[in-house]
């Protein structure tokens, strides 16, 4: 840990107008939720996803629970989500009241099995989310298929997918709602931050009502229904404008990073993702999967000591304690993509040499 140019996993760039952006809330005073850059960053995020309506949240946690409350669901209701996820999905579902139902991943792109899904549908099911992770996007147009055909509702957990496209469109314009993270790792950063997309007007106003204490959005200290303080501030904003000019640049970054380490392991025995046909990944975090019996600690630890930071993927949600009702063999293709899977270093300033010292330790670390 102490070895000099030690690599991390990620770190945000913070080189375009983010410092003069914030400056210049410092200097007219308008810290809060309120002023020009939360506008202007919600309408480059509507027209980044070319979806109408973007809300712009605290962070994206609250953007799914506000999706899943604002489409009614709540005590009694089913969730259908992936157990392979960032654990903020599955616990917005059961801060609703909602219980969330765990299905399988694919083997391919790691993200939830459609085939599985239609298999998890209950009485009680009312919506599916599809998380579509480190930049690849879920089976969309299958998905959508099976939703519509048992009348339920779609929200896209897009956190790790900004700038990625199936077919030219972006995640988030397939299911009623789409949700972002601008967290400090993610494609671009607020520090932390989130947004909801959603096509339907009356369900976009629903979401913009709710996220501010449920006010009239015409009548002030008029209160129509519960509501949360979700909001972001403009400071906030500032910054995630200054990200938002540069997401062109960002992921071309991240593109060529990503490319670059497939072709420097193409002679080792890890596994990319590897999305469907006409997926544009934004590649978000770059990440493989080692061979089966290998000691993903001691990897990890081996490469810590050359100077090259790497995390575990995600955890399958089912296994955490509070989710956790037993064995599961029919969750096991998600179960091995978490135990072997690992993260390599992916943000945008990543040198060509940094990408070869993260590759030539992790061949030492599989004993190459
Ligand atoms: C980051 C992330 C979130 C949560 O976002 P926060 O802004 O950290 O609350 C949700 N889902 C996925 C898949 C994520 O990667």
């Amino acid at each position: 840990m102490s070895s000099p140019n030690r690599i991390p996993v990620y770190q945000p760039d913070l080189t375009g107008n983010e410092r003069a952006y914030v400056l210049d809330c410092m200097d007219s005073s308008w810290i809060s939720s309120i002023g020009s850059y939360i506008e202007r960053f919600e309408s480059a995020l509507a027209q980044i996803t070319g979806v109408g309506n973007a809300i712009s949240l605290c962070n994206g946690t609250v953007a799914l629970h506000l999706a899943i409350h604002c489409l009614d669901i709540g005590p009694g209701d089913e969730v259908i989500v992936p157990t392979f996820t960032y654990i903020a999905s599955v616990n917005a579902i059961a801060q609703t009241g909602a219980t969330p139902v765990f299905v399988d991943s694919r083997e391919s792109d790691w993200l939830i099995d459609p085939e599985k899904v239609e298999a998890a549908i209950t009485p009680r099911t009312r919506a599916i989310m599809p998380v579509h992770l480190y930049g690849a996007i879920c089976d969309m147009p299958q998905i959508m298929r099976i939703a519509d055909r048992h009348g339920l509702k779609v929200v896209e957990d897009c956190a790790e997918c900004l700038g990625s496209s199936l077919n030219g469109a972006h995640p988030g314009s397939f299911g009623d709602v789409g949700t972002f993270s601008f967290f400090g790792n993610k494609t671009i950063t607020t520090g932390e931050g989130g947004a909801v997309i959603a096509k339907d007007d009356a369900l976009a106003a629903r979401l913009r009502k709710v996220k501010g204490q449920g006010q009239s959005l015409t009548r002030r200290y008029w209160h129509e229904e519960l509501g949360f303080n979700y909001r972001m501030t403009n400071i906030e904003a500032a910054i995630g404008m200054a990200q938002a000019e540069r997401l062109p640049q960002i992921l071309e970054r991240k593109r060529a990073i990503a490319a670059r380490y497939r072709e420097l392991a193409s002679d080792l025995p890890v596994s990319f993702q590897r999305p469907d046909e006409g997926v544009v990944s934004s590649e978000w975090l770059v990440s493989v999967l080692i061979p089966e019996h290998t000691d993903r600690e001691k990897l990890m630890a081996g490469m810590a000591a050359d100077g090259v930071e790497t995390r575990p993927v995600f955890y399958c949600a089912h296994e955490m304690p509070m989710y956790d009702q037993g064995p599961r063999p029919d969750l096991e293709v998600a179960g091995t993509i978490s135990r072997r899977g690992i993260s390599l270093p992916s943000f945008p300033a990543l040198t060509a040499e940094d990408q070869d010292r993260v590759i030539a330790s992790l061949s030492k670390a599989l004993g190459r």
